[in-house]
């Protein structure tokens, strides 16, 4: 007997552009144009990627990643390669497409499992995740071009990626409610306000999706969380020695960050 994949649900967001929502624990999204594809992120790897493209369209396609961690990065192992800024490419990037990680982060959230979605279902791939680095990413999908603009913050090597065509940005999980800049690999409060501002301005022209949850950001929250990020800021004069985890403001959606990574270490 065969148990059937979970198939994620996949909708329409703009002409070509869907989002593929893993089991309510990732937005990734697929864009299509006249000759190619790119899926940007891949999830938990807790579906069968290639078969949720498929079912939209059977041009070839390419992977990329807003950043190097389990829930963006985790059916890499599905995919002979996934594109991931080379920042992002580090021992701990990869750890983070183990199969062991995939477990242990589905195992933790309520959201996937309340679709009746569990550790088993973060399959063991039989080759390793390859991330390919880069430092500049632009693809050319036939009537859409795709780039990739770097964004530090809620991991060092995280990007936006621009459908200039469309007017839409895939945002990762830069600028959003419960930003998490507490993790290892995360950049200071401080270096992550330019990458935020930028999003805000971006934010006047383009329409902003990100990783979790609702996935449409408006520019008002966006406005919202910088002003956080700039309150926090303010309240400090220094990184403390010790590393205490703090939300503000101490709210669900307050950013949760490092008392020693406030500002950038000199
Ligand atoms: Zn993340």
């Amino acid at each position: 007997m065969t148990v059937k994949e979970k198939t994620p649900e996949i909708r329409p967001i703009a002409g070509g552009v869907y989002l593929i929502n893993e089991f309510d624990g990732t937005n990734c999204y697929l864009l299509a144009g006249s000759s190619k594809a790119l899926l940007i992120d891949c999830g938990t790897g807790l579906c069968d990627y290639t078969a949720a493209v498929r079912s939209v369209t059977d041009l070839p396609f390419t992977v990329a990643a807003t950043h190097g961690h389990v829930d963006h990065i985790g059916g890499a192992g599905q995919f002979d390669e996934v594109f991931v800024h080379r920042l992002d490419c580090r021992l701990f990037n990869r750890a983070q497409a183990s199969v062991f990680l995939r477990r242990l982060f589905t195992l933790g959230n309520a959201a996937v499992k309340a679709h009746g979605i569990g550790p088993r279902d973060a399959k063991r791939y039989p080759r390793k995740a390859n991330l390919t680095p880069f430092d500049d990413f632009s693809v050319d999908l036939g009537g859409k071009t795709v780039t990739a603009h770097l964004t530090p913050g809620h991991t060092k090597g995280s990007v936006a990626f621009i459908d200039e065509e469309d007017k839409l940005i895939f945002s990762g999980d830069n600028v959003c409610d419960a930003l998490w800049l507490h993790l290892p690999g995360c950049t200071s409060v401080e270096e992550w306000l330019p990458s935020a501002r930028w999003l805000y301005e971006k934010s006047a022209d383009y329409r902003i999706f990100w990783g979790h949850r609702t996935p449409e950001l408006t520019r008002e929250y966006i406005g919202t969380v910088i002003g956080w990020g700039e309150e926090i800021l303010q309240s400090r004069s220094r990184n403390t020695i010790l590393p205490l985890i703090k939300q503000y403001p101490p709210q669900s959606d307050g950013i949760l960050y490092r008392t020693d990574r406030v500002f950038k270490k000199q």
